[in-house]
């Protein structure tokens, strides 16, 4: 697969071939094997759903963006882009079963792994055999993360050992492996100093991982995460000791582009739906759709998705040309999250009090959608970053 969103010709928003096909290709997945009705029964469960990981695993989506040399299908963040897009129109917020694993192992494995530990860990997430969590923030808080972090690593014969608490771990009580944060110097004088990533066994002695009951996403338990002692050998430190945070910045544009394109696909479902639904129900005499307030609705939707889409769109096709994408990853995060919600929320009005009802899908995107207004990084601290770029002193 390539990693070009258009050759070098100018301005152009022009897929590949390639690229097209792997999006029909994809979207024909969404259809045969993750529907709406289907995602809908998924999310509500009380237990993990393990028949929708083996369908993902069975459709090959762990492979994608291994690269071929480690078992996987190779591709970079477009053809994950796409993926997310495609997936996220049925499955919202449930795509995240993939994305977990797709962020936290085969990208940060990949990125800044050993060979020794590409070898061992990347053919085992091509072919499903490993779910990866990220157990990076504290129960003291996400945004100031640094500042809150007092999960300690700490220096023994042969590797660490790790204490402290982890929250929000989305499925690191069935993880197999957990891309840990911890401080490992506490002297370093600055709070991005000293901070080490682990990929740590998540059943190692000494982990108890406690789903925390939530509003979306349900079936895909997010954890409260004790480290009791835990040893955690030399072989599965990431990258240099103490270096941890440089790596995780460089991470962070590829996991705000990946939500956005969940956001941008779960938008397209919502729009499916309130076309659907405005084409069908009556009111006064005459379809839903011909009431200009809920036409405008719907317009007002559309246009949103296309600014979610160009801002998601250019800041992928910068990253994929190694170029900076900071600024362009975030401003599609917090548009794409922000146009997905009220995209939703309109949703919701225009199926009036089936929006409210469980056997609809309105509310499911409402709800799933709903935290990435709040996650990765909250849309204030993006725009606190926007802010900053522009020469404006520090806020926080
Ligand atoms: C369902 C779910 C799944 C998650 N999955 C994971 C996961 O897998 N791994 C993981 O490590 N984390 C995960 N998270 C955690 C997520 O990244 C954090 O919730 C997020 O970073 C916000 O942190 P917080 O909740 O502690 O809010 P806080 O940091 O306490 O912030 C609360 C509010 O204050 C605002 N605020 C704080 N500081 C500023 C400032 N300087 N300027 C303006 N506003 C500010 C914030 O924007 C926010 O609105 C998940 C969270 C949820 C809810």
């Amino acid at each position: 697969m390539t990693e070009t969103i258009a050759p070098e010709s100018g301005l152009s928003f022009e897929f590949t071939d390639e690229q097209k096909m792997f999006r029909e290709v994809m979207r024909d997945v969404a259809n045969r094997d993750f529907s709406k009705a289907y995602c809908r029964e998924v999310e509500e469960r009380k237990e993990s759903p393990w028949d929708l990981w083996e369908k993902v695993t069975g459709a090959g989506l762990t492979a994608i963006g291994v690269p071929e040399a480690y078992g996987g299908q190779g591709g970079g963040i477009i053809e994950e882009m796409i993926l997310a897009e495609e997936l996220s129109r049925t499955m919202a917020g449930l795509l995240w079963i993939w994305g977990v694993t797709s962020f936290a192992g085969s990208r940060a494995v990949g990125m800044f792994g050993s060979e020794e530990q590409k070898q061992r860990m990347l053919p085992r997430i091509a072919d499903g055999e490993m779910i990866w969590s990220i157990s990076l923030t504290e129960p003291g808080g996400g945004t100031d993360v640094l500042g809150a972090m007092r999960t300690t690593a700490d220096r023994v014969d042969g590797g660490w050992v790790v204490n402290g608490a982890k929250i929000w771990s989305t499925m690191a009580h069935v993880a197999d492996r957990l891309l840990l944060v911890a401080r490992s110097d506490s002297d370093s004088e600055r709070p991005s100093g000293g901070i080490t990533v682990f990929l740590c066994d998540a059943k190692a002695d000494g982990i108890t991982a406690t789903t925390i009951p939530k509003m979306g996403m349900r079936s895909i338990g997010s954890c409260e995460v004790q480290f009791d002692n835990v040893f955690i050998p030399d072989e599965d430190v990431l990258g240099e000791p103490h270096k941890g945070w440089s790596m995780l910045i460089e991470s962070l544009n590829a996991e705000r582009i990946l939500v956005a394109a969940d956001c941008c696909g779960a938008l397209t479902g919502v729009l499916e739906d309130m076309v659907e639904y405005a084409g069908e129900r009556t009111a006064f005499g005459k379809p839903l759709g011909q009431l200009q307030a809920v036409q405008h609705m719907i317009a007002r939707t559309k246009i949103g998705l296309e600014t979610a889409r160009l801002h998601t769109y250019k800041a992928a096709w910068l990253h994929s040309t190694g170029r900076p994408a900071g600024v362009e990853s975030t401003m599609a995060k917090v548009v794409a999250s922000e146009e997905c919600v009220e995209g939703a929320d309109r949703g919701i009005q225009i199926l009036g009090g089936y929006g409210y009802a469980t056997e609809f899908d309105m509310q499911r995107y409402w709800r799933d959608m709903r935290l990435y207004r709040i996650a990765p990084i909250s849309n204030e601290m993006g725009l606190n970053f926007i802010g900053e770029t522009l020469g404006l002193p520090r806020s926080f």
